[in-house]
């Protein structure tokens, strides 16, 4: 029997966090992941973590000021206040367990700047912080009490009179199910990125823990706010971090002018990421790009900076560009990043429905609102997922397992995965409704959206909802199916992908990255509010929460 007190879905920052708190808080904690724990997805940060240390001169209360108006007020300000209160502990605490942060010439932990802030108070480890983070975590990890299911992939949350009591998950190794008992689950799956198409996130992202809370009915919050860097590689969608806009770079059209100059004369490139991506994206239309892209200079940063603080993309000019980022500008355009919105929690990771939490990318607290600030996603994981592991660990102390007919329920779920793969060849393809799903959404849910192309996008995920009711999986077999995993995280993803286009149909307003052509003002009278959308089965559900104000009155936002 396999059963835990609190059980962690994903082992990216988030999960990690989450199940070292619950294991020191004396709960009988499992971790579970569909890629080996150090391939998450948090691996892949490059930039930073933010923190607003006092003896910098710096105030948690500039830090909460700079991500409330960041977030185009959204985010819920007593959230926020948290979040930059415990930032500098949390950043400690990590130091403290061996993360080797950059050094200044002084000694003392090093900054860069990032985008929408005022302060450099983004702390690195050159540009690979989150792998430097996730394999610390990892080593503690490794060293607790905490068992670890790697290589898993959770199908379902099981449900009983309305709490969540486990999950049921497939051994990819074998394809055999299991029930995992579970007094409380934490989803920490990460974001959705692959719902677009291009996208900076890795193929493994696919939004599954978003998708499963949703389908045991609790709410998704804030899910049109969807955020496009400004500077990902043109085609492969590849990462260029904000760190190079941090050190200096300049953003050049196709006459060498800094445009941002007319877009955000006081932060230029460091504006927010929706301003800077609305930007590049006009330019690029009004004929100011080449073709399609706009240019990221570093030249003048010098060999030696680039060589030291930004190597893994001096490597990635070499390697998918042929550039040498030393000499030559980058061709960057907006691209899908990251997703603000997610499982409607509170600053504790609970939701609505008994046994679930949420932390990390999947959640939404909202500590972004309508757009994040660079470096405030690590710090969610790390302050979201420790608080998150601490309160399910308490609960869990005072909660009896329920009894569950585990053969009946594992039985149904082996019924629900044989069917899948008895399907015989139709002509159609898991991967080609992926692609048709992503194109739609990059086509009509990016930088600008207006009515008729969003309803365009949510028509064509309604019928690629049908084809994926019949889709073939090729491989027959049991041991790594990843054909299978492909398709289950297919059909995930399109909840994901019709959660958003319903809530940004709903949004009438431009706020933060919410940007339509047919209503451009922001509108605090009629939608100073949350989106919430619940899935029944009459189909998506609409409903409202307050955005919580704590001590900033909403202003018009400018950079
Ligand atoms: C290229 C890139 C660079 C970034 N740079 C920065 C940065 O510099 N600073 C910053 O603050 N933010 C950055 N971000 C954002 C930040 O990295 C992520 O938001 C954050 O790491 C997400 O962490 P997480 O723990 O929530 O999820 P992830 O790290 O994505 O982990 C998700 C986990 O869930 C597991 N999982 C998912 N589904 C299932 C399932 N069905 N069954 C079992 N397991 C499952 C996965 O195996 C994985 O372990 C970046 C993002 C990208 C893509």
């Amino acid at each position: 029997m396999l059963e835990h007190d609190v059980l962690v879905v994903g082992a990216g920052l988030a999960g990690m966090r989450a199940a070292l708190a619950a294991t020191e808080m004396g709960a009988n904690t499992g971790i579970i992941s569909k890629v080996y724990p150090v391939r998450s997805h948090s691996n892949a940060a490059q930039g930073g973590i933010n923190a607003a240390l006092v003896d910098r001169g710096d105030a948690w209360e500039e830090h909460a000021y700079d991500t409330v108006k960041g977030s185009d007020y959204l985010g819920d300000q007593d959230s926020i206040e948290l979040m930059c209160q415990v930032a500098g502990e949390e950043l400690i605490s990590l130091e403290h367990m061996g993360v080797i942060f950059n050094r200044d010439d002084e000694g003392r932990l090093g900054t860069r700047a990032f985008g929408g802030q005022r302060r450099a108070r983004t702390f690195f480890v050159a540009d690979f912080t989150g792998q430097a983070i996730l394999h610390v975590l990892y080593e503690q990890l490794l060293k607790s009490e905490i068992t670890s299911y790697e290589e898993w992939f959770v199908t379902s949350l099981v449900m009983q009179e309305g709490k969540c009591c486990g999950v049921l998950a497939m051994e990819i190794r074998t394809g055999r199910v299991y029930l995992i008992k579970a007094k409380t689950v934490i989803l920490c799956t990460g974001g959705l990125g692959r719902v677009f198409e291009p996208s900076t996130n890795a193929l493994i992202v696919t939004g599954d823990g978003i998708a499963l809370a949703y389908r045991a009915g609790v709410p998704l919050m804030d899910m049109e706010m969807v955020q496009y860097h400004p500077t990902t590689l043109k085609g492969s969608g590849v990462l260029i971090t904000e760190g190079a806009r941090g050190e200096g770079a300049y953003l050049l059209n196709k006459d060498g002018e800094r445009f941002m100059e007319r877009y955000a004369p006081s932060m230029m490139e460091l504006a927010s990421r929706d301003v800077v991506s609305r930007s590049e994206t006009i330019e690029i239309a009004e004929g100011n790009g080449i073709n399609g892209s706009v240019l990221l200079d570093c030249r003048h940063l010098g060999e030696q900076l680039i060589k030291e603080k930004l190597s893994q993309i001096y490597d990635i000019g070499l390697d998918l560009l042929g550039i040498d980022i030393t000499q030559e500008p980058i061709p960057v355009q907006p691209g899908m990043h990251y997703q603000m919105g997610g499982i409607k929690t509170d600053v504790d990771g609970l939701t609505s429905v008994p046994g679930i939490y949420a932390a990390g990318e999947c959640a939404c607290v909202s500590v972004h609102g309508g757009n994040r600030l660079g470096a405030n996603s690590l710090l969610d994981t790390v302050v979201f997922g420790h608080r998150a592991g601490n309160h399910a660990a308490e609960v869990s102390k005072g909660t009896t397992q329920e009894p569950l007919d585990v053969e009946e329920l594992v039985g149904q779920e082996e019924k629900r995965l044989a069917e899948i793969l008895s399907r015989d060849a139709n002509g159609d393809r898991v991967a080609r409704i992926r692609l048709d799903m992503g194109t739609a959404m990059n086509a009509h849910l990016g930088v600008y959206r207006d009515q008729n192309g969003m309803k365009e996008a949510l028509d064509t995920i309604q019928q690629l909802k049908e084809r994926y009711t019949t889709v073939p999986v090729e491989d027959k077999g049991r041991t790594f199916n990843t054909d299978m995993v492909f398709d289950l995280e297919l059909g995930l993803m399109l909840d994901c992908a019709e959660a958003i286009a319903v809530s940004a149909l709903e949004r009438k307003e431009s706020r933060g990255a919410h940007s339509r052509t047919d209503f451009p003002e922001r509108n605090d009278a009629d939608w100073l509010k949350h989106i919430l959308v619940t899935s029944t089965p009459e189909g998506p559900k609409i409903s409202y929460s307050p955005v919580v104000i704590t001590q900033w009155t909403p202003e018009e936002r400018k950079y």
